[in-house]
Formats: C-alpha cells, sequence, structure tokens
C-alpha cells in the first residue's frame, strides 16, 4: 500500500486524485461501462481496496472518522469508482475480518486490501429482497463435509467480474428468519457457480451488477464463514456499519453536485445576468448546501460514535435514510439550475443524478431504514 505520511496528506492526494484522474474519465467509463486497467491499478496503488482493513493484512487501517472522510473526498468523482472498491471494503472484505477464521483471514485479507481479488457480496435473490431472509439459495452438507450451494442471487456488485463471493445462503431447511443461514467463500471458478453478464443499469456505468446461479456447486468445509448457522448476524453487523459507508458516498457525491451547480449558476446569463444572482436560484443552492452540511456533520458524528466503541445500528440507518434522501434532492435541484442544459446527455449533472439515484435503493431502501429506526426507537421505549 502507499500511504505515507499523515492522514491529511492521504486526503489531500485521494482529492486531488479524484478531481485530476478520475474526474476526466467519467464520461468516458460511463459510456464504456469500463474502468480502465490502469485507473484500476492506480487505486491500488492508493490503498483504497483496504481503507480499514489492519495494517497486518495490508489495509490502511483507518478509522470510521478517517474512512468516511476519505470517501467524501473520493466521491468527489462519479459514485461507480468507489463502487468498484467497494465490496471489498465494505461487506465482503469486512465480513471475511470479523467472522472469518485466521486462516480465512491470512489466505484472503492481504489479496482484497492490494486489490487483487474483487469481492462481491450476496444476499439478495429474485424472491429475497427488502426481506432479506426469505432466501431460496441453501447449501447442504455431505458426508466428507463439503457443503453443496443450489439456488441464484440478483443485482450483486461485482458479480461479473468477482474473485471471491461471499453467499448468504440457509443451511437448516428446518429454519426460519435470521436463524439457519450461513455465509460461504466461493471463488471465482468454482465448479457449478456461474456469473453472468453485466446488467443494464440506469446509471452507475462502469460497475457492474449481474446474477449469480449455483448449480450443486462443491465447496469444502474450510469456505464456511463463522459458525454455521449465525451468518445472518454477520451480515446484519456488516450492513450496519456499510449504511454509514454509504452515507459518507451520499454526503462526497452532494459535494460535487453543489460545485457544479454553483459554478452554472455563476457562468450562465439570463436578463442581462448570472443566474447566481436571483434569489429563486440561491433558494436552490441554499437548500443544498444546508441539507448536504447537515449529512456531513451527522455522519461524522456517527462514525465518531463507532470509533468510541458506541452501538450505531440505529444512527447508521438515520445516517442512510437522510443521506442518500438528500442527495436525490440535490442532485434534481442540480439539474433544475442547469435548466435544459441539465437534462442533456453531456451533461455532468444528469449522469450524477442517475448515478445518485440508487442510495434510496440498495444496503436497505428508504422504507426499509424507516422501518428498522422505528422498530430501534419502539424497542428502546419499550425496554424502559
Ligand atoms: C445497483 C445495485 C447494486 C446492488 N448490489 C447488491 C449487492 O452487492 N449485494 C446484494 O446482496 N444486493 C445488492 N443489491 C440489491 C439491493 O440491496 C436490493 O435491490 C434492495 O435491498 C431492495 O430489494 P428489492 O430490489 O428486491 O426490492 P423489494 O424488496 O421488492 O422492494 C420493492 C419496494 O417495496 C418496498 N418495501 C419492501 N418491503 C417493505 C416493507 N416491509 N415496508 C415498506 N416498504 C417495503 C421497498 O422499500 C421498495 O420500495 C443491489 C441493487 C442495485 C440496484
Amino acid at each position: 500500500m502507499n500511504h505515507v505520511g499523515t492522514f491529511p496528506d492521504l486526503l489531500t492526494r485521494i482529492g486531488a486524485f479524484a478531481r485530476e484522474r478520475l474526474v476526466p474519465l467519467e464520461a468516458q467509463v460511463a459510456d464504456s461501462d469500463l474502468i480502465p486497467e490502469d485507473i484500476i491499478d492506480e487505486i491500488r496503488a492508493l490503498g483504497l481496496f483496504g481503507i480499514t482493513l489492519p495494517k497486518e493484512y495490508g489495509g490502511l487501517a483507518l478509522t470510521a472518522s478517517e474512512e468516511v472522510q476519505l470517501v467524501f473526498e473520493l466521491c468527489w468523482a462519479a459514485p461507480a469508482f468507489r463502487a468498484y472498491v467497494g465490496a471489498n471494503n465494505s461487506l465482503g472484505g469486512r465480513a471475511i475480518l470479523w467472522g472469518g477464521s485466521e486462516a480465512q483471514r491470512t489466505h484472503y485479507l492481504p489479496r482484497i486490501a492490494s486489490g487483487e481479488l474483487i469481492t462481491a457480496f450476496a444476499l439478495t435473490e429474485p424472491g429475497s429482497g427488502s426481506d432479506a431472509t426469505a432466501l431460496g439459495t441453501h447449501a447442504k452438507r455431505r458426508d466428507d463435509g463439503c457443503w453443496v450451494i443450489n439456488g441464484s442471487k440478483r443485482f450483486i456488485t461485482g458479480a461479473p467480474e468477482a474473485d471471491l463471493i461471499n453467499v448468504v445462503a440457509r443451511t437448516d431447511p428446518h429454519s426460519s428468519g435470521g436463524q439457519g443461514v450461513s455465509i460461504f467463500l466461493v471463488e471465482r471458478g468454482t465448479p457449478g457457480l456461474v456469473q453472468s453478464p453485466p446488467d443494464r443499469k440506469m446509471g452507475q456505468q462502469g460497475m457492474h451488477t449481474g446474477d449469480l446461479h449455483f448449480d450443486d456447486c462443491v465447496v469444502s468445509a474450510d469456505a464456511l464463514l463463522g459458525e454455521e448457522g449465525k451468518g445472518f448476524r454477520l451480515t446484519m453487523r456488516t450492513i450496519d456499519r456499510g449504511r454509514l459507508y454509504i452515507a459518507s458516498a451520499c454526503v462526497g457525491l452532494a459535494a460535487r453536485l453543489i460545485h457544479e451547480s454553483l459554478q452554472y449558476a455563476l457562468e450562465r446569463q439570463q436578463f442581462g445576468r448570472p443566474i447566481a444572482e436571483f434569489q429563486l436560484l440561491q433558494a436552490m443552492l441554499a437548500d443544498s448546501q444546508a441539507d448536504y452540511l447537515a449529512a456531513r456533520s451527522f455522519v461524522l458524528q456517527t462514525a465518531k460514535r463507532c470509533d468510541d466503541g458506541e452501538q450505531i445500528s440505529m444512527d447508521a440507518s438515520c445516517c442512510k435514510l437522510f443521506a442518500s434522501e438528500m442527495v436525490s434532492k440535490v442532485a434534481d435541484r442540480a439539474v433544475q439550475i442547469f435548466g435544459g442544459a441539465g437534462y442533456m446527455q453531456s451533461s455532468a449533472v444528469q449522469r450524477l443524478y442517475r448515478d445518485a439515484r440508487v442510495y434510496r435503493i440498495y444496503e436497505g431502501t428508504t422504507q426499509i431504514q424507516q422501518t428498522t429506526i422505528a422498530k430501534h426507537m419502539i424497542r428502546q421505549a419499550t425496554m424502559m
């Protein structure tokens, strides 16, 4: 990894990388649906595949507070670049760090942190989305200890290219809900695993999602991640933490959208003066800035509480809910500020508007955050 110097140095480096290397490539990446290999190499060299993984596994070992600030900087550029490293840093890598045996950690984490391995976290299925425990994918243990996985996953980030997939499957056929669910580490090329070509998405081109199919896919006993039957708890723990990560990505993107909006409002002239002088335009700019600062402060505060060892489950949901709704509003206002130009394919804001939309959907939709937050509130109130 290439993180030498202080944390502020690293932030400066990532900010410059996003502005000077990534932003100029955004349109090309969107058109080709491909991040150039030399850029992926630079991302690797910057250590961005292992932001919070411990140093002993080759990661940057950033705290949550540092991580969110780094993501603010990285997400000045189109979200696909952050998403490309997303599973390694969040659901994929972290699940192995928290749930893996020492053998699994030493085998996989250094290659995850270096970006040699691309990981994916496969929970969602055709019949199991918000109801994440309605899993159809199941794994059965054979007499020789190996597991046989059958089922299908969909919309999985990194599925087409992933080298290592954390697969959530039911292992106790008599169980229901979050009980009797386990996670398996399935490597690319395992017989019975089919990784489908990329989906055609509304936005975030360059980051791929796809289906995964498991047809009598056999993995050895040591592919089980964590305790048998306890995989859903580990999944939820990593998703909780992942929500803070997603919220920080929303904040970074909002900063960029506000920048684009302000620059355009200062340059574009109507009625003989810059549109930034019209108070109705100023209201949009001001609302976006206030929304952005509120989300930024909230994310920083929650990250600090996470670093202090506090339970942040509800607050992480609140952050994800607030920041994802915030960035959608900011993106919508950006398109409005650009007027007709904002509706044209040639403008960055229409692309970022489409990119932003998914933040209200994945890692728990807005409605699921709302029900989760309310459940926490009710539980807290009735425990007293
Ligand atoms: C770009 C992208 C990347 C993704 N990456 C991954 C990944 O890497 N790994 C992975 O496992 N999954 C991934 N997903 C899947 C994502 O997490 C799901 O799409 C999401 O959780 C919603 O599930 P669903 O699509 O089945 O929608 P549904 O669950 O069918 O929801 C449809 C609508 O019903 C609402 N709804 C459902 N239940 C309730 C309820 N109880 N109360 C109120 N409203 C409700 C929802 O909020 C939504 O508005 C990705 C999705 C996308 C689009």
